[in-house]
């Protein structure tokens, strides 16, 4: 026989986009799974009929595929277990659900939902746990046939024995539920439609997965699957927890928060490698200081065993952080394209004649990468860059007060109008030297040169370098913004 690595599972209900949490618990999984030369499985968990639907399957996988976690079997691609949704799958649970019932490890509940809640609301003010007081555990079959004759259409409930049950996590130990803390839960809804519990166990082991690593949410799940296991004699996997994700107010990460979704990340500009290596440090730890992880790397440093318990706390700045500093790291070319695709979202900025001259874009990846954080800044930044107006900033008021100032300035300004829009060709007569010997002409320098110039062209005290500013602008821009500025000047002031 083949010795095979583990099999582990990502399975989400498809009823919505993927979520950070789940983003990140697909990544541990994957990164266990290739670690130990195992397999990640996909699978959709679809039984709520109501919210879950096909478009959400795919939306959650056109995701994942983003971040770059490939799955080995799955709805889409299929494998060896098939079928991966579990809709497709109901006979399988039927199947369970009867061999329940008849070894008596299953009973049907009559209950209505307003039943229910009464019981659960008499239990509150008794200060009792709201669980379900077995109402139908022990009906006669006559009490049975007379629901039935009601048109009553059951549940059905597992029975759960009054024992202890233990848990052994790999990520908490040994976790204890103490009898009489769970009360019957039901395996197959009223509808015929099997619970996530039933479900999930029926499929964990025929799909023979070997480790079920998934969020902590599902701890309180985990005691009603392992009497599932025993019950239908299925051998059990073995469970790994790992610790939710808190918003930094220490309340569950939710909308209110700011983007949970994966596909706002990417919205925004965000690049893969930054979302993945920012997950990955949410629980788990690789035990030194290290910091930027490639999913490479991750899975050769990743181990199960340096997953935290406790929870970890989403940090949005850290996030942007990693963000800017893969944007600064991707090849040039990629990046120089990345930022004038965005950059080119904002009309001002595609509408410039300069827009697809390469040196151009060199320049403007030059200037806008250093400060970036979010690509989704790149088009608001570059439109108030390209601006054809800009006011001046109060403190920059006397900036153009002195004559010699003044006379610098429209000097720049003639030689840009009589400058051809040739972005190479600007850019060499706009070099530091250049700015340097203009300024000696006037009898200028330092602050004395660059504050009039800038006070000019963008009305701000400080920006982009003044050469690199000069050539991105254009001689048309520079000349436009320093004659505007000059009529402001000549313009008598108002008291
Ligand atoms: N469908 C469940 C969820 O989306 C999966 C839970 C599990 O991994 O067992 O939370």
């Amino acid at each position: 026989m083949i010795a095979k690595g583990p099999r582990v599972r990502f399975a989400p209900a498809p009823t919505g986009s993927l979520h950070v949490g789940g983003a990140r618990t697909a990544l541990f999984n994957y990164l266990f799974a290739r670690k130990l030369g195992g397999a990640l499985i996909l699978r959709s968990e679809d039984t709520d009929s109501a919210r879950s639907s096909l478009e959400s399957e795919k939306v959650i996988q056109d995701d994942l595929r983003w971040l770059g976690l490939a799955w080995d079997e799955g709805p889409d691609i299929g494998g060896p277990y098939a079928p991966y949704r579990q809709t497709d799958r109901r006979e399988r649970y039927a199947l369970a659900a009867a061999r329940l019932m008849e070894i008596g490890r299953a009973y049907p509940c009559y209950c209505t939902p307003e039943e229910l809640d009464a019981a659960r609301k008499a239990a509150e003010t008794q200060g009792l746990p709201p669980r379900y007081p077995g109402t139908c555990r022990d009906l006669t079959a006559e009490q049975r046939t007379e629901r039935e004759r009601e048109g009553r259409k059951p549940a059905l409930r597992f029975p759960v024995p009054s024992r202890d049950i233990y848990v052994e996590d790999l990520i908490r130990g040994s976790v204890h539920f103490p009898a009489n803390t769970i009360g019957d839960f039901v395996i197959v809804k009223s509808e015929g439609l099997p619970t996530y519990n039933l479900a999930a166990v029926v499929d964990d082991a025929e799909m023979e997965i070997s480790h079920v690593i998934r969020g902590d949410e599902h701890l309180p799940n985990t005691p009603r699957q392992v009497l599932l296991y025993e019950a239908l004699e299925l051998p059990p996997p073995l469970f790994a927890h790992v610790s939710m994700i808190l918003a930094p107010d220490h309340q569950k990460l939710s909308k209110r928060h700011g983007a949970t979704a994966v596909a706002e990340y990417r919205a925004q500009g965000y690049l893969p490698e930054a979302l993945i290596n920012y997950l990955a440090l949410l629980g788990w730890s690789p035990g030194d200081d290290r910091e930027f992880f490639s999913l490479a790397d991750l899975v050769d440093a990743f181990s199960l065993e340096r997953v935290g318990k406790s929870p970890a706390v989403f940090d949005h700045a850290k996030l942007r952080w990693f963000n800017a500093h893969y944007v600064r790291r991707l090849p040039d070319v990629e990046r120089i394209q990345l930022i004038a695709d965005w950059a080119g979202q904002s009309p001002i900025v595609a509408a410039l004649p300069t827009f697809n001259d390469r040196e151009w874009r060199r320049l403007l990846d030059q200037a806008l990468t250093e400060h970036i954080h979010e690509l989704s800044d790149v088009p608001r930044d570059a439109s108030a860059l390209f601006a054809q107006d800009v006011e001046p900033e109060a403190s920059m008021a006397d900036a153009l007060a002195d004559p010699a100032a003044r006379r610098l300035v429209e000097d720049l300004a003639a030689q840009a109008e009589a400058a051809k829009s040739d972005a190479a060709v600007w850019s060499a007569a706009v070099t530091r030297e250049a700015i340097l010997a203009l300024g000696a002409r006037h009898g200028l320098k330092g602050r004395a040169l660059f504050r009039p110039i800038r006070a000019a062209v963008t009305g701000s005290e400080h920006g982009h370098e003044l050469p690199l500013l000069l050539a991105l602008l254009g001689p048309r821009l520079v000349a436009r913004r320093i004659r505007q500025s000059l009529a402001r000047e000549d313009r008598p002031r108002s008291a």
